[in-house]
Protein backbone atom coordinates (compact mmCIF):
# COMPACT_ATOMS: atom_id res chain seq x y z
CA UNK A 1 0.00 0.00 0.00
CA UNK A 2 1.16 3.44 -0.96
CA UNK A 3 1.78 6.08 1.99
CA UNK A 4 -0.15 9.16 1.08
CA UNK A 5 0.12 12.88 2.58
CA UNK A 6 -3.28 13.97 2.61
CA UNK A 7 -6.32 16.30 4.38
CA UNK A 8 -9.41 14.67 5.67
CA UNK A 9 -12.17 16.58 5.89
CA UNK A 10 -15.02 16.14 9.00
CA UNK A 11 -18.87 15.08 7.88
CA UNK A 12 -20.12 14.15 10.87
CA UNK A 13 -18.92 13.60 14.72
CA UNK A 14 -21.61 10.98 16.95
CA UNK A 15 -21.32 10.05 20.73
CA UNK A 16 -21.19 6.53 20.46
CA UNK A 17 -20.09 5.03 24.15
CA UNK A 18 -19.07 7.03 26.82
CA UNK A 19 -16.31 9.27 26.01
CA UNK A 20 -16.02 8.20 22.81
CA UNK A 21 -16.83 9.77 19.53
CA UNK A 22 -17.47 8.37 15.77
CA UNK A 23 -16.09 10.75 13.01
CA UNK A 24 -16.65 10.57 9.45
CA UNK A 25 -14.08 12.05 6.85
CA UNK A 26 -13.95 12.55 3.42
CA UNK A 27 -10.84 12.14 2.05
CA UNK A 28 -9.51 15.12 -0.16
CA UNK A 29 -8.16 15.28 -4.11
CA UNK A 30 -7.02 11.56 -3.87
CA UNK A 31 -7.64 8.41 -2.67
CA UNK A 32 -6.50 6.19 0.33
CA UNK A 33 -6.25 2.68 -0.58
CA UNK A 34 -5.62 0.94 2.61
CA UNK A 35 -6.33 -2.51 3.99
CA UNK A 36 -8.73 -3.81 7.14
CA UNK A 37 -6.64 -3.25 10.30
CA UNK A 38 -4.60 -0.43 9.44
CA UNK A 39 -4.18 3.08 10.78
CA UNK A 40 -3.88 6.76 9.82
CA UNK A 41 -2.22 9.78 12.06
CA UNK A 42 -3.44 12.62 11.78
CA UNK A 43 -1.76 15.89 12.45
CA UNK A 44 -3.00 18.34 15.63
CA UNK A 45 -0.16 20.78 15.64
CA UNK A 46 3.41 21.27 14.13
CA UNK A 47 4.99 18.49 16.34
CA UNK A 48 2.14 16.26 17.77
CA UNK A 49 0.75 13.61 15.52
CA UNK A 50 -1.63 10.51 16.80
CA UNK A 51 -2.49 7.30 15.41
CA UNK A 52 -6.22 6.01 14.71
CA UNK A 53 -7.21 2.41 13.65
CA UNK A 54 -9.61 3.06 10.87
CA UNK A 55 -12.88 1.53 11.47
CA UNK A 56 -14.84 2.16 8.14
CA UNK A 57 -13.88 -0.72 5.35
CA UNK A 58 -11.75 0.04 2.12
CA UNK A 59 -14.55 -0.09 0.14
CA UNK A 60 -16.70 3.01 2.09
CA UNK A 61 -15.94 6.33 0.26
CA UNK A 62 -16.10 7.84 4.02
CA UNK A 63 -13.03 7.49 6.66
CA UNK A 64 -14.49 6.38 9.78
CA UNK A 65 -12.34 6.69 13.03
CA UNK A 66 -13.81 5.91 16.98
CA UNK A 67 -12.07 7.98 19.08
CA UNK A 68 -11.68 7.52 23.19
CA UNK A 69 -11.57 11.00 24.53
CA UNK A 70 -8.83 11.37 27.18
CA UNK A 71 -8.94 14.43 29.44
CA UNK A 72 -6.23 17.44 29.04
CA UNK A 73 -4.99 15.15 25.57
CA UNK A 74 -4.11 16.96 22.56
CA UNK A 75 -5.34 15.13 20.17
CA UNK A 76 -8.26 14.24 22.44
CA UNK A 77 -9.13 17.76 22.89
CA UNK A 78 -8.93 18.83 19.31
CA UNK A 79 -11.33 16.21 17.99
CA UNK A 80 -13.29 16.62 21.24
CA UNK A 81 -13.95 20.26 19.69
CA UNK A 82 -14.18 20.08 16.16
CA UNK A 83 -16.49 21.10 13.76
CA UNK A 84 -18.30 19.61 10.72
CA UNK A 85 -16.09 20.96 8.10
CA UNK A 86 -13.08 21.26 9.22
CA UNK A 87 -10.06 19.77 8.19
CA UNK A 88 -6.75 17.97 9.04
CA UNK A 89 -3.56 16.85 7.53
CA UNK A 90 -3.15 12.65 7.91
CA UNK A 91 -0.28 10.29 6.70
CA UNK A 92 -1.35 6.31 6.14
CA UNK A 93 -1.78 4.26 5.72
CA UNK A 94 0.04 2.48 8.51
CA UNK A 95 0.50 -1.10 10.29
CA UNK A 96 0.46 -4.98 9.47
CA UNK A 97 -2.24 -5.72 11.97
CA UNK A 98 -4.14 -6.98 8.99
CA UNK A 99 -6.08 -10.32 7.65
CA UNK A 100 -4.49 -13.41 7.24
CA UNK A 101 -4.77 -15.09 3.63
CA UNK A 102 -5.14 -18.90 5.55
CA UNK A 103 -8.68 -20.08 3.53
CA UNK A 104 -9.54 -22.32 6.36
CA UNK A 105 -9.01 -20.51 9.61
CA UNK A 106 -11.43 -19.67 12.19
CA UNK A 107 -10.78 -15.38 12.70
CA UNK A 108 -11.49 -15.08 16.27
CA UNK A 109 -11.06 -10.73 17.40
CA UNK A 110 -10.93 -9.58 21.15
CA UNK A 111 -11.52 -6.09 21.79
CA UNK A 112 -12.04 -3.35 24.15
CA UNK A 113 -13.36 -0.21 23.64
CA UNK A 114 -11.95 2.14 20.72
CA UNK A 115 -10.12 -1.51 19.96
CA UNK A 116 -13.12 -2.49 18.10
CA UNK A 117 -11.75 0.19 15.44
CA UNK A 118 -9.77 -2.43 13.39
CA UNK A 119 -11.82 -5.30 14.04
CA UNK A 120 -14.78 -3.60 12.25
CA UNK A 121 -12.94 -2.85 9.33
CA UNK A 122 -11.55 -6.58 9.39
CA UNK A 123 -15.15 -8.05 9.86
CA UNK A 124 -16.93 -5.85 7.01
CA UNK A 125 -14.40 -7.34 4.76
CA UNK A 126 -13.89 -10.59 5.34
CA UNK A 127 -16.43 -12.84 2.91
CA UNK A 128 -15.84 -16.27 3.47
CA UNK A 129 -14.54 -17.39 6.77
CA UNK A 130 -16.28 -17.72 9.84
CA UNK A 131 -15.60 -15.37 12.28
CA UNK A 132 -16.25 -15.00 16.27
CA UNK A 133 -15.73 -11.55 18.36
CA UNK A 134 -15.31 -10.98 21.73
CA UNK A 135 -16.38 -7.61 22.31
CA UNK A 136 -15.81 -6.26 25.93
CA UNK A 137 -16.45 -3.06 27.93
CA UNK A 138 -17.41 -2.60 31.64
CA UNK A 139 -20.63 -1.83 31.21
CA UNK A 140 -23.43 -1.13 27.91
CA UNK A 141 -22.21 2.46 27.80
CA UNK A 142 -18.49 1.16 27.07
CA UNK A 143 -19.70 -0.62 23.88
CA UNK A 144 -19.68 1.44 20.77
CA UNK A 145 -21.08 -0.32 18.40
CA UNK A 146 -24.11 -2.05 20.35
CA UNK A 147 -26.95 -0.50 17.63
CA UNK A 148 -25.28 -2.12 14.64
CA UNK A 149 -22.69 -5.26 15.46
CA UNK A 150 -25.30 -7.81 14.88
CA UNK A 151 -25.70 -6.73 11.11
CA UNK A 152 -21.47 -6.75 10.41
CA UNK A 153 -21.70 -10.23 8.71
CA UNK A 154 -23.99 -13.47 8.60
CA UNK A 155 -20.61 -15.41 9.20
CA UNK A 156 -19.89 -13.54 13.01
CA UNK A 157 -20.75 -15.09 16.16
CA UNK A 158 -20.80 -12.27 18.66
CA UNK A 159 -20.24 -12.60 22.58
CA UNK A 160 -20.19 -9.49 24.68
CA UNK A 161 -18.42 -9.56 27.71
CA UNK A 162 -20.06 -6.76 30.38
CA UNK A 163 -17.20 -6.71 33.15
CA UNK A 164 -19.18 -4.65 35.61
CA UNK A 165 -22.83 -4.22 34.12
CA UNK A 166 -24.64 -4.33 37.62
CA UNK A 167 -27.86 -4.36 36.07
CA UNK A 168 -28.79 -8.05 34.67
CA UNK A 169 -31.25 -6.79 32.25
CA UNK A 170 -28.96 -4.80 30.29
CA UNK A 171 -27.01 -7.50 29.38
CA UNK A 172 -29.26 -8.64 26.76
CA UNK A 173 -29.41 -12.65 24.52
CA UNK A 174 -25.59 -12.80 24.02
CA UNK A 175 -23.62 -11.00 26.96
CA UNK A 176 -22.33 -12.35 29.88
CA UNK A 177 -21.15 -10.83 32.95
CA UNK A 178 -17.18 -11.72 32.37
CA UNK A 179 -14.50 -10.82 31.29
CA UNK A 180 -12.95 -11.58 27.74
CA UNK A 181 -10.10 -13.60 29.35
CA UNK A 182 -13.03 -15.61 30.87
CA UNK A 183 -14.48 -16.30 27.57
CA UNK A 184 -11.44 -17.74 26.49
CA UNK A 185 -10.40 -20.12 29.29
CA UNK A 186 -13.52 -22.28 28.32
CA UNK A 187 -13.12 -21.37 24.28
CA UNK A 188 -12.73 -25.23 22.22
CA UNK A 189 -9.34 -23.73 20.22
CA UNK A 190 -8.36 -25.90 17.20
CA UNK A 191 -5.29 -25.23 15.37
CA UNK A 192 -7.20 -23.21 12.37
CA UNK A 193 -7.54 -20.78 14.68
CA UNK A 194 -6.32 -17.18 14.52
CA UNK A 195 -6.33 -14.24 16.97
CA UNK A 196 -7.11 -10.68 16.37
CA UNK A 197 -6.51 -9.01 19.57
CA UNK A 198 -6.98 -4.99 20.04
CA UNK A 199 -7.10 -2.39 22.59
CA UNK A 200 -5.23 -1.54 25.83
CA UNK A 201 -1.95 -2.80 26.42
CA UNK A 202 -3.10 -4.09 29.85
CA UNK A 203 -6.36 -6.27 27.59
CA UNK A 204 -3.76 -7.27 24.91
CA UNK A 205 -1.34 -8.56 27.58
CA UNK A 206 -3.91 -10.39 29.47
CA UNK A 207 -5.52 -12.34 26.35
CA UNK A 208 -1.92 -12.92 25.18
CA UNK A 209 -1.02 -14.62 28.34
CA UNK A 210 -4.20 -16.39 28.55
CA UNK A 211 -3.83 -17.73 24.90
CA UNK A 212 0.21 -18.91 25.03
CA UNK A 213 -1.05 -21.24 28.22
CA UNK A 214 -3.55 -22.40 26.52
CA UNK A 215 -0.35 -23.47 23.88
CA UNK A 216 -1.91 -21.19 20.64
CA UNK A 217 1.40 -20.79 18.68
CA UNK A 218 2.69 -17.13 18.82
CA UNK A 219 1.97 -16.77 14.74
CA UNK A 220 -1.47 -17.38 15.35
CA UNK A 221 -1.84 -14.60 17.26
CA UNK A 222 -2.16 -10.92 15.79
CA UNK A 223 -2.03 -7.69 17.90
CA UNK A 224 -2.36 -3.42 18.04
CA UNK A 225 -2.03 -1.58 21.38
CA UNK A 226 -3.28 1.51 21.43
CA UNK A 227 -0.75 2.49 24.24
C1 LIG B 1 -1.64 1.93 16.16
C2 LIG B 1 -2.52 2.76 17.07
C3 LIG B 1 -3.88 2.90 16.77
C4 LIG B 1 -4.68 3.66 17.61
N1 LIG B 1 -6.02 3.74 17.33
C5 LIG B 1 -6.82 4.43 18.15
C6 LIG B 1 -8.24 4.48 17.90
O1 LIG B 1 -8.76 3.92 16.92
N2 LIG B 1 -9.01 5.19 18.79
C7 LIG B 1 -8.48 5.82 19.88
O2 LIG B 1 -9.22 6.44 20.63
N3 LIG B 1 -7.14 5.78 20.13
C8 LIG B 1 -6.32 5.12 19.29
N4 LIG B 1 -4.97 5.09 19.56
C9 LIG B 1 -4.44 5.91 20.67
C10 LIG B 1 -4.20 7.34 20.14
O3 LIG B 1 -3.18 7.33 19.16
C11 LIG B 1 -3.73 8.29 21.23
O4 LIG B 1 -2.57 7.80 21.85
C12 LIG B 1 -4.76 8.51 22.32
O5 LIG B 1 -5.99 8.89 21.71
C13 LIG B 1 -4.32 9.65 23.27
O6 LIG B 1 -3.98 10.78 22.50
P1 LIG B 1 -4.20 12.26 23.03
O7 LIG B 1 -3.43 13.16 22.12
O8 LIG B 1 -5.66 12.56 23.20
O9 LIG B 1 -3.57 12.24 24.47
P2 LIG B 1 -2.04 12.64 24.84
O10 LIG B 1 -1.88 14.13 24.74
O11 LIG B 1 -1.11 11.80 24.01
O12 LIG B 1 -1.97 12.14 26.33
C14 LIG B 1 -2.65 12.83 27.38
C15 LIG B 1 -2.62 11.98 28.63
O13 LIG B 1 -3.41 10.80 28.45
C16 LIG B 1 -2.62 9.63 28.73
N5 LIG B 1 -3.03 8.61 27.75
C17 LIG B 1 -2.58 8.46 26.48
N6 LIG B 1 -3.21 7.43 25.87
C18 LIG B 1 -4.06 6.92 26.78
C19 LIG B 1 -5.01 5.86 26.76
N7 LIG B 1 -5.19 5.08 25.66
N8 LIG B 1 -5.75 5.65 27.88
C20 LIG B 1 -5.61 6.41 28.97
N9 LIG B 1 -4.73 7.45 29.06
C21 LIG B 1 -3.97 7.68 27.99
C22 LIG B 1 -1.18 10.04 28.54
O14 LIG B 1 -0.33 9.23 29.33
C23 LIG B 1 -1.21 11.48 29.01
O15 LIG B 1 -1.10 11.55 30.39
C24 LIG B 1 -4.13 4.32 18.76
C25 LIG B 1 -2.77 4.19 19.03
C26 LIG B 1 -1.97 3.41 18.21
C27 LIG B 1 -0.51 3.28 18.55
Amino acid sequence: MNIIEGTLQLESIETVARDTKKFRFSVLQQALNFTAGQFVSLQFNETSWRAYSIASSPEESELELVVRIISGGVGSTALDKAQIGDRFNFKGPFGHFVLSDTPQARLIFCGTGTGIAPLRSMILTEKKRNMLLFYGGRNREDIAYLDEVETWSENLEIKLGLSREDNPENLGAYAKNVRITKYLESLEITPQDEFYICGNGDMAKGVEALLKDRGVEKSKIFMERFN
